[in-house]
């Protein structure tokens, strides 16, 4: 966790904050981004994949699709359902930084079956 300056009183918070504790402001240090592609792998590439963010249906995606939406910074999760096989679905917590976008990859991992991610801030 880092520490950045209060877009609205420059004190000191930390980037994951979801409001500054100095002034109350939401997202201190600018909004977050999050962004999920599925890359493709072999077969179930035309079943589309639902994407939830925190608990809450968001996208569905096919092979080599993604979709961006503005979070506030902190911890989100993210999970991946096949409506045609629910117990194909996988779940993880991702902190998306202040002002940064978090790009999370979904593949389908061929020794599970269920889905696999990767996250990177760019
Ligand atoms: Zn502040």
């Amino acid at each position: 966790m880092a520490l950045i300056n209060c877009r609205e009183c420059t004190k000191q918070v930390a980037d994951s904050a979801p409001t500054c504790p100095h002034c109350g402001i939401r997202s201190p240090g600018g909004a977050a981004k999050l962004e999920v592609r599925r890359v493709k792998r072999l077969g179930g590439a035309i079943v589309p994949l639902v994407v939830m963010v925190d608990n809450e249906e968001m996208a569905r995606l096919t092979s080599n699709k993604s979709f961006n939406m503005t979070v506030s910074p902190g911890t989100h999760r993210i999970e991946c359902v096949f409506l045609q096989r629910p117990v194909a679905s996988a779940a993880q917590e991702f902190d998306v930084p202040a002002g940064k976008t978090l790009v999370i990859t979904v593949a389908m991992s061929r020794l599970t079956g269920k889905p696999q991610f990767s996250a990177e801030v760019a």
